[in-house]
């Protein structure tokens, strides 16, 4: 038996014209024989507006009825592709995330699989009704409502397509794969037809939304085969797959940004043992996710400046953490910095080819970019630039790296 998992994105189930679409899509796999599972997202800005209408009443303060709000869009989307799929014919039912169940830890908002218990569904595609289930949306244990982060359905689907063994999870989207760059401001970005998981892995998390990190690292370790593709376009979109499938690498496969960075600066801190492990165990102990860091040389011994980059939306509970630390390690300011993005260049060719962050830093050096933090891990380099170069910079590295198409 071959089990499909195919996902449908915000734009693909936008109004009722583009849900009667996506049961087309639907049903020319389930003629050729397929059990097929459909992961929807809600339509394009019912998410925000939820966020929104959450928030004005308080909603960050009690995560888990935030989490019942923001998940409704999902619902919605899964009952009328459901429903429309019986109308022209399909055998389909809707499964909420309870119903499954699809298990979560209880990090409301951000929270984390723990188990999927498939054997009901499977029984029930086992039976050809296509199964249809809302992305996004978790239950607890204790059977409360949770979410995976904003863009989590890819994650649902990957999830769902490795609890199913499938032989393919189908991430349909609004553009018809991966491209080096984001094609929404590099007009030249190019198509890739298929890219490392560990490349996608690093895009996604450098900034690259067309896939939540999280889904790529679970299909890595399943070894699900995700192929990203168009619901708008019949052709074949990028596949995602292990390194040895893959016969050549370009030295740079494609270029990330993220705006979503705060940079910090602790100026004149103790320049003694143990500072930097008080600063970032606190931080960690507060689950804060530090990115970059540099520390300057001490000029007189004494004291010196540290620099690290968190996401945004913990700027404020950073500068909360190291203030409570002040006694202990004493600086003289604590800078927050809002105003960078992180540009990345990631290919694992560039394990095997020295150059790759000269290349980088001239390319900027010539448009008069200024460097603030450099970080590189082995198929990644990234640095820190004021956010109002984003574009240019990476406009001027994707054609420095070769990347633009012809
Ligand atoms: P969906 O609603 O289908 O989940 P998303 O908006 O989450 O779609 O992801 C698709 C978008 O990701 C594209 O419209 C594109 O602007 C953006 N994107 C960013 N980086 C890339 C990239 N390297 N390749 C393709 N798309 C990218
Ligand atoms: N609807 C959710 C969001 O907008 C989840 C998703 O679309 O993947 O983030
Ligand atoms: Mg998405």
């Amino acid at each position: 038996m071959t089990y499909i998992v195919q996902k449908f994105g915000g734009t693909s189930v936008a109004d009722l014209d583009r849900i009667q679409h996506v049961a087309s899509k639907v049903r020319e796999e389930v003629v050729k024989g397929n059990k097929v599972a459909v992961v929807v997202s809600a339509m394009a800005g019912e998410t925000n507006k939820l966020n929104e209408w959450a928030n004005q009443l308080g909603g960050s303060k009690l995560n888990a009825e935030y989490d019942v709000i923001v998940s409704s869009g999902e619902q919605v989307t899964s009952g009328l592709l459901a429903l429309y799929l019986n109308k022209i014919g399909i055998n389909a039912r809707s499964w909420m995330a309870w119903q499954i169940p699809f298990v979560t830890d209880s990090i409301h908002t951000k929270a984390r699989i723990t188990e999927i218990q498939a054997a009901e569904l499977k029984a029930s595609l086992d039976e050809n009704c296509v199964a249809v289930v809302p992305g996004f949306q978790g239950v607890t244990k204790n059977k409360r409502v949770t979410t995976l982060g904003r863009g989590g359905s890819d994650t649902t689907a990957v999830a769902l397509a490795a609890a199913l063994n499938a032989e393919r999870c189908d991430i349909y989207t609004d553009v018809d794969g991966v491209y080096t760059t984001d094609p929404r401001i590099v007009a030249k970005a190019r198509k890739i037809d298929a890219v490392t998981y560990e490349e996608m892995l690093e895009m996604a998390s450098q900034g690259a939304k067309v896939l939540q990190t999280r889904s790529v690292a679970l299909a890595m370790l399943y070894d699900v085969r995700l192929q990203v593709l168009s619901s708008f376009e019949n052709k074949p979109g990028t596949l995602v797959l292990n390194e040895e499938e893959i016969l050549e690498h370009e030295t740079v496969t494609g270029i990330a940004y993220s705006p979503d960075e705060a940079k910090i600066t602790l100026r004149r801190v103790g320049d003694k043992p143990g500072i930097a492990a008080n600063i970032f165990g606190s931080l960690a102990k507060a689950s804060i996710n530090v990115d970059m860091i540099v520390q300057n040389v001490s000029e007189d011994g004494n004291a010196t400046d540290i620099t690290f980059t968190v996401n945004q939306t913990e700027s404020e509970r950073t500068s909360e953490v190291l203030h409570n630390l002040r006694n202990e390690i004493g600086f003289s300011d604590l800078i927050a910095d809002q105003n960078v993005t992180k540009i990345s260049v990631i290919g694992v060719g560039m394990r095997s080819q020295p150059g790759v962050a000269t290349t980088m830093f001239k390319t900027l050096g010539e448009k008069g970019i200024n460097i603030e933090v450099i970080s590189t891990s082995e198929i990644k380099v990234s640095v820190l630039i004021r956010s109002e170069y984003t574009e240019l910079a990476v406009r001027a590295l994707h054609t420095a790296y070769g990347l633009d198409s012809s």
